[in-house]
């Protein structure tokens, strides 16, 4: 295992596996996983995406409460983490560009305190972030401390949508069409090709969701000679195991086993506009 404590940042659309890989990875005595630290704040200050589960912590207790996120607070000398208001990094725009640049700035630096925090109180030496946002990755990766490098986690863009689809509709979320998801998720899947253009590409570690269930044993070992872990045995089942992590999708709360979900597959054969342009735009890449 290399000396310097190394990040592994899970980029991808929502809706694309990036929970299961954080789950399968967090079973390493090496590593801990903190989540989607993107929404740290909002969980603490409750808004934003999370009211699902109450904005908790994935052990069941408050951001306020839970024992983990306690410990890193008072080792970065915060008495009260409601004064933890941001600890997100988005692309600066308009007239008020230059304050977001000055809260961007202020949101990386806090988020390098929380990381360091973490790898001392854990003695981990991998600390897993599934935060999926491009721009937040990229700009936590620029002169980073940490040895930082990236999973660049692709699904089929046809299962995205219909995954994003079935979700809207069971939280009365506004209709949007099939074809409108996928050319938002296909227009997603350039961004984040764009934000990586600036990153060195032997910091980036590339995975299609549908290869981790051929073989994902092979997937694992893969990706611990890419990031420098010990190899360990896939688990069976995707479960939370004394976790404190930020959001994620709600499946996380039960056990499940892993294994391939190809239920989107017949509704996508049912509509052949959708199936051949979602067939088109994945070979694009
Ligand atoms: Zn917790």
């Amino acid at each position: 295992m290399k000396e310097r404590q190394t990040i592994i940042y899970i980029m991808s659309n929502q809706r694309s596996g990036s929970t299961l890989i954080e789950n399968i990875l967090s079973k390493s005595p090496q590593m801990v996983s903190v989540g989607e630290s993107f929404l740290l704040s909002g969980h603490i200050q409750k808004i934003g995406p999370g009211s699902a589960w109450d904005w908790n912590c994935s052990c069941g207790s408050s951001l306020m409460e839970c024992e983990f996120w306690n410990k890193v607070y008072q080792k970065l000398n915060i008495s009260d983490p409601l004064t933890i208001t941001n600890t997100m990094i988005v692309p600066p725009k308009g007239k008020d560009a230059r304050r977001q640049k000055e809260m961007n700035s202020e949101a990386k630096s806090l988020m390098n305190q929380i990381y360091g925090a973490i790898f001392e109180i854990t003695n981990c030496c991998v600390l897993v972030d599934s935060s999926k946002e491009a721009y937040y990755g990229t700009s936590l990766y620029h002169n980073s401390p940490f040895n930082f490098k990236f999973i660049h986690l692709k699904r089929d863009l046809r299962a995205v949508s219909i995954s994003k689809y079935n979700w809207r509709k069971k939280y009365n979320r506004k209709d949007v069409g099939l074809i409108k998801l996928l050319l938002a998720n296909y227009l997603h899947r350039l961004k984040c090709k764009i934000m990586l253009r600036r990153v060195d590409k032997s910091d980036v570690f590339n995975l299609n969701y549908e290869e981790i269930f051929i073989n994902p044993q092979k997937t694992l070992n893969d990706m611990s000679k890419f990031f420098g872990f010990d190899s360990y045995d896939v688990p069976e089942y995707m479960e939370l195991n004394n976790d404190h992590t930020i959001a994620g999708t709600l499946n996380r709360f039960k056990k499940t086993k892993i294994k391939y979900d190809d239920r989107w597959e017949s509704v996508a054969k049912k509509r052949p506009f959708f199936n051949v342009l979602g067939y088109v735009l994945n070979k694009i890449g």
